[in-house]
C-alpha cells in the first residue's frame, strides 16, 4: 500500500523534514539526470547513514562475470552493468574542527525540492553542531541540458550565531564500487589522479575489460556575500580520490558560497588522447559562462522539453504532480540524440537491473516519445535494436537457430545477451515481436516509410526468421504450435501456446510478407539489396505463409475468450481478492512454486495483445477478456496498470481506468511497491503518459488515421495534453462538457474525434462536445 510523505505540488517535489528512514528513497525520487549522465539525490557532504551512492553513465557498461547455481548452455558469460561511476559532487564541511554529517543530528527546517519545470534540485536545512554553532545551508544541484557533460552544485552557508572558519573539502572520489557486483569486484581501473595550480582536479580511469575512458574532473571557486574570493588551497592526494581543501573566515550574517562544476568526458564522444584537454575545456567554458548563465540556460531547455511534452490536470494536484514528475524523468534518462544510448528500467537512478534495454524500450517508450518528440528521436531508439542485429543473429545462433534467425536479448546494453534465468532468456522471446511492433508503431505514427526498406526490413526478416523455426507442426493438433515459452506474465512459466507470444509472432510473419511484397514494388533497388544481404529467398515466404495460416491459438469455446496458454482452464480460477492482504504482493511472500501454480497474472499478457492489436478485435471481444483476466491481475510489474487503464478507459470502465492511472502515476512517490530506494520505474513511467493520452485522450493512430475520444475522470476539472503527430503540435484540452482542439503548428491537420472528421487549419482550434 502507499506510503507517502511527498508533498503535493503542480510543479515540484518536495520533501520537508529530515527523517533518516526516508534518505534512499529521496535519493531516488529526487535523482538527476540529462540523457548523458545521471545521479541519485545523495548529499554532498559526508553522511554517514544509509545510503546507496550512485552516478551513471549513459551507454558505459563494464561485463560483470555470470554468477549463477546451476549453469545452462547458452547461458551468457556476463551481465552488462552500468559502472557506478566517480563521484564529483562530494563537498565535507567543517566548521571550526567540527565535521558536518546530518546522519548525526542537528539538523531542522530540512527542505528538498526538484523544480520540474526548470530542472533543479535544492536542499536547504539548519544545521547545529556540538558546540552549538548553527549554519543555515542551501544547495541547489542540476546537471546541464545544453552542455552534457556538465553539472552544477552551488552551495552556500550562513552563520547564524558565530564568526568563525568553515571549511570546504571538494573532492573527486574514483574508488566507488557497485553494490550489485556479482564477485564484489571493482569496475574502475584508475589511471591518473591529476591536481592542477589552479582549482580544478580530474582523474582519469577506465572500466576494466571494456575500457571505456572517462575523466571526471571538478573545478571550484568560491564567492563571499556575493564577491569572488579567492582562498588559498591544500591539496589531499589518494590513490583514487583528489581533495581541496580551503578554509574561509565568515561572520555571522555572511554567506559563503562555493560553486562545484563538475562531470565527465569520455571515450564514447571524443579520442582517448583527447579527453583531457576536452575535459578541461567542458569545465572552463561553463566556469566563463558563470552559474546565473549555466542556470539561465537550464530554465530554457526545460521550457523547451515542456513546450510539447506537458500534460496538465485541474483539479487533483497529486494526480498533477504524478504525471509530470514521470514526463520529467523520462526526460533526464533519454533525450533521444545518440542511437547508442536506450532506456533502462531504472534510468540513471538505482543499479537493479543492471544492464540498459528491455522490451520496456519497444513496448511502452516507444509511444511516449513518438507523441511528445520530433521523429529522429524513436527512429534513434529503433537505430539501436538495428545496431544490435548481428549480435541477435549471434544471440540465435547460440540457442542453436540457423539461416540469420535473429533474437534480441532479454536484456542488453551492447546487443549481447545479459539475462541468465532460463526461463526468461530463452523463453520470454515475445520480446522479439515488440520490436517489429515498434517499427510499425514508429511507421504508422510518423509516416516515414521510408525506415522500413533502409533498415527495418532486415530486422524484420530476421525476426520472421526466428518465429518461422521456433514453431512447430503439432501432428496432433494439426496446427503450428510454439512450445516452452514465457510470455509477459512471468508468474508463468515454460508454457505451451502462450496467446500473446503466438499472435505477436504471427502478426510479425503477416506484416514482414505485406511489406516485402510492398518494397518489392516501391523500392526495387532496396528489395535487391536486402535479398543479397540476408540471402533471402521467395520460399521463405510460402513456408510463412503456411505458418501463419495455420497456427494454434488456446481457446475456449464457453467464455469464447483466448485463453493465455494451454491448460489454463485446469487452474482454480479466483479473483485477487481472495488473497489476504498481508500476503500481497505475493512475489514477496508465496514460494515461487505456489506462484506457479496459482492462477495470478503479474501483468498485463493476453491484454497486453489486445492493447496492442485492438483494432484486430472488437469491443466485446475486448470486454470479455478483460473481464475475465484483470481480476486475476496483480499488477506486480509496474508495466502492468498503464495497459489495464488504457482498456478500461476504452471499454468505459471509468473508476478502474482511475484506479489504475492512480497506481502507475504515483507508483514511485507513494512508493507503491516498497522498492523506491532501490530506483524509479523509468520505462512504466511512459506508461503512465499513455494512460492520460491514449487512456483518458483515446488518441489513437491505427491505420494512418489519428483519432481521439477523450474524456475526463469525474475526480479532474480539465485535462490537457499536446502531441506531435506528422509535423503538426495539436493541443487537446477536455472539460466535463467536451473538449477543445487547437492546432499548434503552420500545418494544416486532420483527425477524428468520436469517429467524426475534424480539419484544423494552421492555428485553427475547435470545440467538440462530449460524446
Ligand atoms: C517485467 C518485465 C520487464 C522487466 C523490466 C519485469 O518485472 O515482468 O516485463 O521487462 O521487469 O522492467
Amino acid at each position: 500500500m502507499k506510503d507517502t510523505y511527498i508533498i503535493p505540488h503542480a510543479w515540484n517535489i518536495i520533501e520537508e523534514g529530515f527523517d533518516p528512514e526516508r534518505v534512499e528513497k529521496s535519493e531516488s525520487i529526487f535523482s538527476l539526470g540529462n540523457g548523458y549522465m545521471g545521479q541519485r539525490a545523495n548529499f554532498e557532504e559526508t553522511y554517514t547513514g544509509p545510503s546507496l551512492q550512485g552516478s551513471y553513465l549513459g551507454g558505459i557498461y563494464y561485463p560483470d562475470k555470470t554468477r549463477v547455481g546451476w549453469w545452462k548452455i547458452g547461458y551468457p558469460e556476463y551481465f552488462a552493468k552500468v559502472p557506478n561511476s566517480p563521484n564529483w559532487i562530494g563537498i565535507d564541511v567543517e566548521v571550526s574542527g567540527e565535521k558536518m554529517d546530518l546522519y548525526k543530528g542537528g539538523v531542522s527546517n530540512f527542505k528538498r525540492v526538484l523544480n520540474m519545470k526548470e530542472g533543479w534540485l535544492d536542499r536547504t536545512f539548519e544545521y547545529e553542531f556540538d558546540s552549538g554553532k548553527k549554519i543555515e545551508v542551501k544547495v541547489r544541484r542540476f546537471l546541464s541540458m545544453k552542455r552534457k557533460e556538465v553539472g552544477v552544485i552551488k552551495y552556500s552557508i550562513r552563520p547564524l550565531n558565530f564568526s568563525g572558519e568553515i571549511k570546504f573539502s571538494p573532492y573527486i572520489d574514483a574508488g566507488i564500487k557497485n553494490r550489485d557486483a556479482n564477485y564484489d569486484e571493482f569496475f574502475w581501473k584508475v589511471n591518473e589522479v591529476i591536481e592542477s595550480q589552479e582549482d580544478e582536479a580530474y582523474i582519469w580511469s577506465n572500466t576494466l575489460k571494456t575500457e571505456f575512458h572517462v575523466y571526471t574532473g571538478m573545478v571550484n571557486s568560491f564567492f563571499l556575500d556575493g564577491k569572488k574570493i579567492q582562498p588559498a588551497k591544500s591539496v589531499e592526494k589518494e590513490e583514487k580520490k583528489i581533495t581541496y581543501h580551503y578554509i574561509i573566515p565568515v561572520g555571522p550574517g555572511q554567506t559563503l558560497e562555493l560553486h562545484k562544476l563538475g562531470g565527465y568526458v569520455h571515450s564514447m564522444n571524443h579520442p582517448v588522447e583527447k579527453l583531457f584537454e576536452e575535459s578541461k575545456r567542458s569545465l572552463k567554458e561553463a566556469l566563463d559562462a558563470g552559474y546565473e548563465k549555466l542556470l539561465e540556460e537550464q530554465k530554457e531547455a526545460w521550457a523547451k522539453i515542456w513546450e510539447t511534452s506537458d500534460i496538465e490536470i485541474e483539479g487533483d494536484v497529486k494526480a498533477q504532480q504524478g504525471i509530470r514528475f514521470n514526463i520529467f524523468q523520462l526526460n533526464q534518462t533519454y533525450t533521444g540524440e545518440d542511437p547508442r544510448l536506450n532506456i533502462g528500467p531504472k534510468g540513471f537512478t538505482g543499479e537493479k537491473y543492471g544492464g540498459s534495454t528491455y522490451w520496456d524500450t519497444e513496448a511502452y517508450c516507444v509511444p511516449f516519445y513518438l507523441g511528445t518528440k520530433e521523429k529522429e528521436v524513436v527512429r534513434n531508439l529503433l537505430l539501436y535494436r538495428y545496431r544490435h542485429l548481428p549480435k541477435a543473429i549471434e544471440n540465435a545462433k547460440k540457442l542453436g537457430f540457423t539461416n540469420g534467425a535473429a533474437l534480441y536479448p532479454m536484456v542488453t546494453m551492447n546487443g549481447e545477451e545479459c539475462h541468465n534465468e532460463w526461463e526468461i532468456t530463452f523463453e520470454e522471446i515475445h520480446r522479439n515481436g515488440a520490436i517489429v511492433y515498434a517499427i510499425y508503431n514508429y511507421v504508422n505514427y510518423t509516416g516515414d516509410y521510408e525506415y522500413i526498406p533502409r533498415y527495418g526490413m532486415e530486422v524484420m526478416i530476421a525476426v520472421s526468421r526466428f518465429w518461422a523455426e521456433r514453431f512447430t507442426f503439432s501432428k496432433d493438433k494439426k496446427k503450428y504450435v510454439m512450445l516452452g515459452v514465457t510470455g509477459p506474465n512471468e508468474y508463468e512459466n515454460n508454457v505451451n501456446n502462450n496467446w500473446y507470444t503466438n499472435y505477436i509472432a504471427k502478426w510479425t510473419l503477416d506484416y514482414t510478407i505485406e511489406n516485402l511484397n510492398y518494397i518489392k514494388s516501391e523500392y526495387p533497388a532496396d528489395y535487391q539489396r536486402i535479398i543479397k544481404k540476408t540471402n533471402f529467398s521467395d520460399n521463405e515466404i510460402e513456408e510463412w505463409k503456411k505458418i501463419s495460416s495455420s497456427i494454434y491459438f488456446p481457446w475456449d469455446e464457453e467464455r469464447k475468450i483466448f485463453l493465455q496458454q494451454d491448460g489454463f482452464l485446469d487452474k482454480v480460477l479466483e479473483p485477487v481478492n481472495t488473497i489476504p492482504r498481508e500476503q500481497r504482493p505475493i512475489n514477496q511472500h508465496w514460494s515461487w512454486d505456489r506462484i506457479l501454480r496459482s492462477c495470478f497474472i503479474k501483468q498485463a499478457d493476453v491484454l497486453q495483445g489486445m492493447y496492442f492489436f485492438e483494432n484486430h478485435f472488437d469491443k466485446d471481444f475486448i470486454r470479455r477478456h478483460f473481464d475475465f483476466y484483470e481480476p486475476m491481475t496483480v499488477h506486480e510489474s509496474s508495466l502492468s496498470p498503464c495497459v489495464h487503464s488504457i482498456l478500461a478507459s476504452a471499454l468505459d470502465k471509468d473508476d478502474k481506468a482511475y484506479e489504475m492511472y492512480l497506481r502507475t502515476s504515483r507508483l514511485d512517490l507513494d512508493d507503491y511497491n516498497k522498492e523506491v530506494h532501490e530506483g524509479l520505474h523509468i520505462t512504466s513511467m511512459a506508461g503512465t503518459w499513455m494512460s492520460v493520452v491514449q487512456g483518458f485522450g483515446g488518441m489513437r493512430t491505427f491505420n494512418n488515421d489519428l483519432s481521439f475520444a477523450p474524456k475526463i475522470p469525474k475526480e479532474w476539472k480539465s485535462l490537457s495534453f499536446k502531441i506531435i503527430y506528422r509535423g503538426s503540435i495539436i493541443k487537446v484540452t477536455t472539460t466535463k462538457t467536451g473538449s477543445i482542439f487547437e492546432n499548434f503548428s503552420e500545418k494544416e491537420t486532420y483527425f477524428k474525434v468520436y469517429n467524426k472528421p475534424v480539419h484544423l487549419k494552421a492555428h485553427e482550434k475547435t470545440f467538440i462536445p462530449k460524446h
